[in-house]
């Protein structure tokens, strides 16, 4: 081996990784997806009643499923859209958005939230993150320029973002903040939920997400009427009626059959939550004493949800690899800082230009910390991290 992750022809940063079926090679895979739906026979039976009843767009199974997941949330308005991205495109569009314009996201994100900036047409501003893995809130004043039209912090790997400093900068500049809650479901700051900060806030309802459709799918939450009212014409051409279009939109709508899945999953989500945090809290027993790992900071007023559990490992490559060898599937989120990748080239920003991004691209590693491990599969996690530390 000895060859470092970021340098590795196939990167962990695949498409392919993502949709990597379970693998019968680990003792303890990464992926818990065929045990979370090993019996669709009632989704099955709800589909046959959807395909039945020919109300395949917007239709009741959508309606049900924004009203559950508003309530879920604790907000007025959920809304339907076809993917987390889009989730987070859109109510930039609502908040008039586009070319010209700035807005401020965190260096260490997942593609989508800068992706999702960048088709606005506006520019994705990058600070770098803090060892919560969320955007280093001192940094942000520094960042806002006369273009900055919104921020939009990340709950990344079910941390969360100071929200409460953060909303006081933005409130002193007059920016409308966007939280992308799309790893975020359920997490708490200050006692307030993830979603529940802003003007707006993106969910994620892809498979690899804390609650998971068979495919792609978002919700948007708001408080606010006037963008809850738009929002409902952009996902939709911006059509009125059948006749008449207001304002020029996209096509983004809930797939119905994805609303049938998100219905009879979303009762669970505070269960799920529950028994990740739970995990979370193991692993930080177990790991947290093993003196090549370091912890994030647990900060005590934050209510994290695991989406990742994520730690620093000291010579993370041989971990890793190590790791694969024991079978555990370990993962790295992410090997190549995101302003590094040659698509964000155009963006400008030199390497070394975000050093906590760098730094954490090199050290962290992350172990399946979802609803059906069993203290067995951690107990041996936690065992493999420790023989690899014993033997250096
Ligand atoms: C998954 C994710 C998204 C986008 O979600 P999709 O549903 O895959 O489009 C955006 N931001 C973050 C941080 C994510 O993890």
């Amino acid at each position: 081996m000895g060859v470092g992750l970021a340098r590795q022809a196939t990167p962990l940063f695949s498409v392919q990784n993502f949709q990597e079926p379970e693998s019968t090679m680990f003792k303890v895979r990464y992926s818990y997806l065929a045990q979370q739906f090993a019996d669709p026979e009632p989704i099955f039976a709800e589909l046959k009643k959807l395909v039945l009843s020919g109300d395949f767009t917007l239709g009741k199974v959508v309606g049900e499923f924004e009203r559950k997941f508003a309530d879920l949330i604790g907000v007025k308005h959920a809304i339907g859209v076809g993917s987390g991205t889009d989730a987070l495109k859109l109510p930039l569009r609502a908040l008039e958005i586009g070319h010209g314009d700035e807005v401020i996201t965190a260096a260490n994100t997942f593609i989508a939230t800068v992706g999702a900036i960048a088709e606005t047409g506006a520019r994705p501003v990058l600070v770098d993150c803090d060892d919560s893995f969320c955007i280093d809130v001192a940094q942000v004043e520094a960042a806002i320029t006369p273009r900055t039209k919104a921020i939009m912090p990340v709950q990344l790997t079910g941390e969360v973002t100071n929200m409460t400093e953060l909303m006081k900068i933005a409130e002193k500049h007059g920016l409308p903040v966007v939280e992308d809650a799309c790893q975020g479901i359920l997490s708490e700051y200050d006692g307030k939920r993830s979603g529940t900060w802003g003007s707006a806030a993106g969910f994620s309802l892809h498979p690899l997400k804390n609650l998971n459709v068979w495919g792609d799918g978002g919700v948007v939450v708001t408080n606010d009427d006037a963008i809850d009212a738009r929002l409902r014409l952009i996902r939709n051409h911006g059509m009125k009626n059948r006749d008449e279009i207001s304002i020029l939109g996209h096509n983004s709508r809930l797939d119905s059959v994805q609303a049938v899945v998100g219905n009879w999953l979303i009762g669970e989500t505070h269960d799920i939550t529950n028994k990740r945090i739970a995990n979370g809290a193991y692993y930080d027993a177990g790991l947290g004493k093993i003196s090549g790992i370091r912890l994030p900071p647990r900060r005590p007023n934050v209510k994290r949800v695991f989406h990742l559990y994520m730690v620093f490992a000291k010579d993370r490559d041989a971990l890793y690899q190590y790791c694969l060898d024991r079978g555990v599937e370990a993962k790295v989120h992410y090997p190549i800082p995101l302003y590094q990748q040659e698509g964000l080239r155009p963006l400008g920003y030199p390497p070394g230009h975000f050093p906590v991004t760098d730094r954490h691209a090199a050290l962290v590693i992350s172990f399946p910390v979802d609803q059906h491990i069993t203290r067995a599969q951690q107990d041996y996690v936690i065992e493999v991290v420790s023989d690899f530390y014993s033997k250096k």
